[in-house]
């Protein structure tokens, strides 16, 4: 029998594999555009940045959630929550911001398998 893997580690490569999808997701032609201000990096010096924070699983992986950042907004600036929301609404639709942070306080138990078939769906998506 295979050796079970580890829930961090599941969720490591998921958050890994979650973050390059992101970013490519918001780039174009491999320069990434940051979410909060604007500035255009390589993909490699970008991050994904999330409105509801990483600890809140239920919005963890929502692609909603989660957009481009840099740097300095996701790092230094505590991820601009603020103006995340306001893109948010204006990428989405007005009240999307609003929906999240709701979805973000309800509980979501993903299975280990559920994350490794998440992980098989970016790892396809990245191909
Ligand atoms: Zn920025």
């Amino acid at each position: 029998m295979a050796k079970k893997r580890s829930r961090s580690s599941i969720v490591k490569q998921l958050d890994s594999m979650f973050s390059k999808f992101i970013r490519q997701r918001d780039s174009d032609n491999e320069l990434c555009t940051c979410s909060t201000c604007g500035v255009k990096k390589p993909i490699k010096e970008m991050q994904a940045g999330h409105f509801m924070s990483r600890s809140k699983y239920s919005t963890r992986w929502d692609e909603e959630n989660v957009h481009a950042q840099c740097q300095g907004c996701n790092m230094w600036q505590q991820g601009r929550q603020y103006e995340m929301s306001i893109y948010i609404d204006q990428n989405y639709y007005v009240g999307k911001a609003e929906e999240l942070l709701r979805k973000s306080n309800r509980t979501t138990k993903f299975s280990d398998a559920e994350l490794l078939e998440m992980i098989k769906h970016y790892k396809e998506l990245l191909k």
